[in-house]
């Protein structure tokens, strides 16, 4: 392994009077003097320059199967080398994998094994992954890092691939962008209180960043975990679904994920999703006029197949992460109806 020595100074910020900075990184942009770490807890001003503390730090490399992310409409069947750095720019309560994404802002420090980007695409080309994934925690806290490995992954002729929850700043939008093959974006809910209760965000730039998704064209899709009582009110659900075939088409698959209590931060009391709640969306997704809508974290469920939007046969059959029949030209074998797929 090649190791990493330096600090990282960032890209997205502004120097302001007094040794302050803002960081632009995303909707956050906290001010920060001299000392001050931003609300993520990975990016510090050092006497008037800001630095990120998790360049370079992997927390998490695996190799995985693209469907896990979940992209089930992109490069389906490949794996995607799949790396994360610890850190977050939101606070959810339900997240599931808090240990790693919390972990700077509760104990303190950023841990990490420090690898170069050109470390991770040959790693990646050793493994014969297609794509990078950025994911696990977020990306948007690990840019910088992200950035300088797709520049190298382009070049490199691998796709780029982050799984966010799209709070991104314009400014990161306009960094990343151009090198940014695939994304899937976290729409938690379609209201602004729960985003600011739960998740400490704000819905607005979310929204802003699929649109911004769309407009670029680059492929999208969208995960809503459903938490009992918090985001599954049909009217809820029935908006998350509009907004999703008004603003980003109907082509867009709209993953719908199980919520475990056990495994989250802070919603521990919070049951599971009932099976019925998942069916109840599923059906809220197709009526508002979704042709891919898919549950997840439901292991051997119908819903994880693709139906074509067309005649209605079970076109491309999965279980779990694998699939188990797909027509090779991304077609209905029933039909010949396309099904949106984006091969590798
Ligand atoms: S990335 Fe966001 S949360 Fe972190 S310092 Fe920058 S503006 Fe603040």
């Amino acid at each position: 392994m090649i190791l990493y020595k330096k600090m990282h100074e960032c890209f997205l910020y502004k120097k302001l009077k007094n040794k302050t900075v803002v960081c632009q990184n995303c909707p956050h942009y906290c001010v920060l003097k001299n000392g001050q770490k931003g609300i993520c807890a990975v990016r510090q001003n050092i006497n008037g320059k800001l630095y990120c503390l998790n360049y370079g730090k992997l927390s998490a490399i695996e190799i995985d199967p693209i469907e896990k992310k979940p992209l089930f409409h992109f490069f389906p069947g490949t794996k995607s080398l799949s790396i994360a750095t610890a850190g977050c720019n939101f606070s959810c309560y339900s997240c599931q994998n808090w240990i790693l994404s919390q972990g700077p802002k509760i104990f303190g420090k950023v841990e990490g094994e420090k690898i170069l980007p050109k470390e991770i695409i040959k790693i990646a080309k050793e493994n014969n992954t297609p794509s990078i994934s950025y994911t696990y925690t977020e990306p948007t806290i690990f840019s910088d890092y992200a950035f300088d490995i797709m520049k190298l992954a382009k070049k490199s002729g691998l796709k780029n691939i982050w799984i966010s929850n799209g709070f991104w700043s314009k400014e990161l939008f306009e960094l990343i962008s151009s090198y940014l093959d695939a994304a899937n974006i976290d729409l938690k809910s379609f209201s602004g209180k729960f985003y600011k209760k739960y998740c400490g965000g704000n819905l607005e730039p979310v929204l802003k960043t699929i649109k911004r998704l769309k407009k670029k064209k680059i492929w999208t899709e969208i995960t809503t975990l459903i938490i009992p009582g918090f985001n599954d009110s049909k009217k809820e659900l029935k908006e998350i679904a509009n907004f999703i075939r008004r603003e980003i088409g109907s082509e867009t698959p709209w993953h719908i994920s199980r919520f475990s209590g056990e495994i989250s931060w802070k919603f521990k009391d919070v049951p599971d999703t009932p099976i019925e709640t998942l069916e109840k969306a599923y059906k809220i997704g197709k009526k508002a006029g979704l042709k891919y809508v898919y549950v997840g974290n439901v292991p051997g469920s119908e819903l994880e197949h693709t139906f074509c939007p067309r005649c209605g046969f079970k076109a491309i059959e999965r279980i779990g992460y694998s699939i188990i029949r797909r027509d090779k030209e991304g077609k209905c074998p029933a039909c010949g109806e396309n099904l949106n797929l984006i091969l590798n």
